[in-house]
């Protein structure tokens, strides 16, 4: 996806602009951290930037590096304040059409909190 077809009203993008709610994580200067609204884990955060990127490629062709270092970095500090990183936990992206991707605003998936399994069980 190109950012010409970036929504700016997807879901994700309304929950930046505080249009709609959404379950708090925490948040750093570029990037924003929410509860999934249902849940595929005991732990299921989506973490996002908040510049208008729709998918992993766009956010890593466009976004700057202190955007780029600001969103990992939260990811990894999100893996130790929610005890993810002592047992283990999974990051997913979905991009693109083939993933099944619902919300076209970049967003990863942390999922933890339980043995997870195989990846495509
Ligand atoms: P995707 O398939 O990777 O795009 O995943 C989108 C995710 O967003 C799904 O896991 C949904 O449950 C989640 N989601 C959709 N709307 C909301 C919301 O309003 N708040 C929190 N999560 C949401």
């Amino acid at each position: 996806m190109s950012n010409a077809q970036y929504d700016p009203n997807n879901v994700f993008a309304r929950i930046l602009r505080g249009e709609i709610p959404a379950e708090r994580v925490c948040d750093s200067k570029h990037s924003f951290a929410f509860y999934d609204i249902s849940p595929a884990a005991p732990v299921h955060i989506l973490v996002v930037p908040r510049g208008a990127y729709t998918d992993f490629h766009d956010f890593t062709s466009r976004a700057s590096n202190d955007e780029i270092l600001d969103f990992w970095k939260l990811v990894d500090k999100i893996s130790a304040e929610h005890s993810l990183i002592h047992h283990g936990f999974r990051i997913i992206s979905n991009i693109g059409p083939d993933s099944g991707q619902e919300v076209p605003h970049f967003h990863i998936h942390m999922l933890g909190g339980k043995a997870l399994g195989p990846l495509l069980s």
